[in-house]
């Protein structure tokens, strides 16, 4: 298949890219290079804080602006990389004060805050391994994810810790609740035996230094599998070093840059490339607390001259439904690079960029696992709308067949990394048996399928299990079939994908009833708020479709593939396994 590439207007010929001579790279290319780049603490250690702050403020860049917290009442905190090196230094000593050991699980159920900032770097700068959740989960992924990780300390707010009152006294393990009351937004009193985060980081030193190794485990993210309960996925300090250099080549971050990720860090995004990426680059970083809103976001570029933006597909849907006008109605010209993550890119979104900001945008792909990007389009490289790009220099990327023998260019298969990138992670939290399980024949597998063209670009086909992407958050079936089963009504529950113009897929389930419930339209609207009510707005089925009996396997597994085949017309494949009713 010969595919087109597109030409790019460069916004900005003063700088080449950061990545140039790709293929060139890719063959002198080691890691040791990237080693030395980085600070490490004394004594041969690594810290993602360290990397982030500190080494910024030891030369002439204290004074530079960190991040500009806008709040979503349009508030607004500036803090420089000094300001930023003294609050993560207050948390990091105020959590140890707390008790927390290197190795605890820290975990920060917050909103986008300048202290969820704090929290996140400070946990890391004291060894301390950090969860990040969401803010809009309801409370049975809050309490599945404390449960399993063994969490001693959540810190979160007023509104959010009273969301999830019920299940705290079922997470056995926590010892501490630390409570962010942001300017005081909240007028509800302090639950007894919680702890006030200002007071507590009040009295903390502004000195610490980081013990931690490459090798010691830092941030652990909840991630969607077909089977069970999401997993833990594990990552180390020694991420920084991926995170470190993606952010140069994948999205040419230069330390004068104004940079925003639209990302939560409850996502890995947020995290890798809303903190470690563009903080170790030494950028200013710009971050909303507010939602999607194609005209604030347009007005927040335009406000804060951003020049490099890093978004999603369904961000990019949602503004091409718009229209172009709105975006040039405001002066996005500060913009130089933009690129996009999660989802399939489809080429319109990247023609958008074109119209809309004289920019196309750049598709990377990535997972949880992989920590940081794997696979990228390049400033300096032409685009080919529709691939996710080539791999970065110093990882190996291809696609495998099911026994994990690599393909000729062309053949769809499982896209596959070889084990040892930097950002690699370590282990499913108390699952080392599922972590094993993904490894084929000397390969990570990663669960999508893609192909290779001849000129080594990477093509998304889709997932080789059941996980629904929406709105580019990977949602597990049985996570939300496990929420409906609670319902008194549902005596089995069965959910898929449903393609979506926006969303690419959307959650739909669908329920047989206990004896004594009948099919109503009341029932299906009780349904799906008490799925809302149990999981989050973005998780929770947006249909709900009722079925005598679900399919299912001679062995009793409900069979997805063949409700979701039925829900879109297609041919139903292979059902010699389906049980007979
Ligand atoms: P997560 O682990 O939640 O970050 O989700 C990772 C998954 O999102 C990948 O395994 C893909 O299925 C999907 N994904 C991420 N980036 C892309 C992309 N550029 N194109 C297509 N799918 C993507």
């Amino acid at each position: 298949m010969d595919h087109p590439t597109i030409e790019k207007r460069a916004r900005d010929k003063r700088q080449p890219p950061q990545l140039q001579k790709y293929e060139a790279l890719r063959k002198s290319f080691s890691w040791a290079q990237v080693e030395k780049e980085l600070d490490w603490v004394p004594g041969g250690g690594l810290n993602i804080a360290h990397e982030c702050i500190d080494r910024h403020c030891e030369g002439k860049r204290g004074d530079v602006t960190a991040m500009v917290w806008v709040g979503k009442n349009g508030e607004e905190e500036r803090y420089t990389y000094e300001q930023m090196r003294v609050e993560i230094n207050k948390c990091a000593n105020a959590l140890t004060s707390l008790g927390m050991r290197k190795g605890d699980r820290v975990f920060v159920f917050l909103d986008r805050l300048p202290e969820t900032y704090f929290t996140i770097l400070g946990t890391l700068k004291a060894g301390g391994v950090v969860g990040p959740l969401f803010s809009a989960f309801g409370p049975d992924p809050v309490r599945d994810r404390l449960q399993d990780s063994g969490a001693t300390i959540l810190v979160t707010t007023p509104e959010l810790r009273k969301r999830i009152a019920a299940i705290l006294p079922q997470c056995a393990e926590l010892q501490h609740i630390v409570i962010v009351n942001k300017l005081g937004r909240s007028k509800e009193p302090l639950v007894q035996g919680d702890v006030p985060y200002d007071a507590l980081v009040a009295k903390a030193s502004a000195e610490f230094t980081a013990t931690t190794t490459r090798d010691d485990y830092s941030i652990m993210h909840y991630t969607s599998g077909t089977t069970g309960k999401p997993k833990g996925a594990v990552h180390r300090h020694n991420s920084v070093l991926q995170q470190y250099v993606t952010g140069k080549w994948c999205l040419d971050l230069r330390p004068d840059d104004i940079y925003w990720c639209t990302a939560d860090p409850g996502w890995v995004t947020g995290t890798s490339y809303g903190m470690i990426a563009p903080w170790s680059n030494g950028v200013t970083q710009l971050v909303y607390e507010g939602g999607f809103k194609a005209t604030v976001w347009y007005e927040l570029i335009a406000k804060y001259k951003v020049t490099v933006w890093y978004t999603a597909p369904t961000a990019i849907r949602m503004m091409m439904k718009i229209g172009v006008e709105a975006a040039k109605r405001r002066d996005t010209k500060s913009l130089r690079f933009i690129a996009s993550v999660g989802e399939p890119l489809n080429p319109e979104g990247i023609f958008f960029g074109q119209e809309a900001f004289d920019l196309p945008f750049h598709d990377n792909w990535w997972q949880t696992e992989t920590g940081g990007i794997m696979v990228a389009n390049y400033a300096e490289a032409p685009i080919k709308p529709g691939s996710m790009g080539r791999p970065i220099p110093g990882v190996e990327v291809a696609i495998v067949d099911d026994k994990g023998k690599t393909v000729s260019p062309g053949t769809v298969g499982n896209l596959a990394v070889k084990p040892g990138w930097p950002s690699m992670f370590q282990t499913y939290w108390r699952n080392e048996a599922m972590y094993k399980s993904k490894f084929k024949d000397g390969w990570y597998i990663t669960g999508d399928r893609a192909h290779m063209d001849a000129d080594g670009y990477f093509w998304f086909v889709g997932r080789a299990d059941d996980v629904i992407n929406t709105a580019g958050h990977l949602v597990g079936p049985f996570e939300v079939e496990s929420a409906l089963v609670e319902h008194p009504a549902v005596a089995e529950a069965g959910v898929i994908g449903k393609p979506d113009p926006i969303a690419m897929e959307v959650v739909k389930a669908f329920v047989s009833l206990r004896e004594g419930y009948e099919p109503t339209e009341e029932l299906r609207r009780e349904l799906l708020r008490f799925a809302r009510g149990k999981l989050s707005a973005g998780v929770a089925p947006r249909e709900i479709d009722f079925l005598p009996s679900l399919p299912k396997t001679r062995s009793g597994k409900i069979m997805r593939r063949l409700l979701k085949a039925r829900e879109l017309g297609l041919p139903e494949g292979d059902t010699s396994t389906l049980e007979e009713d």
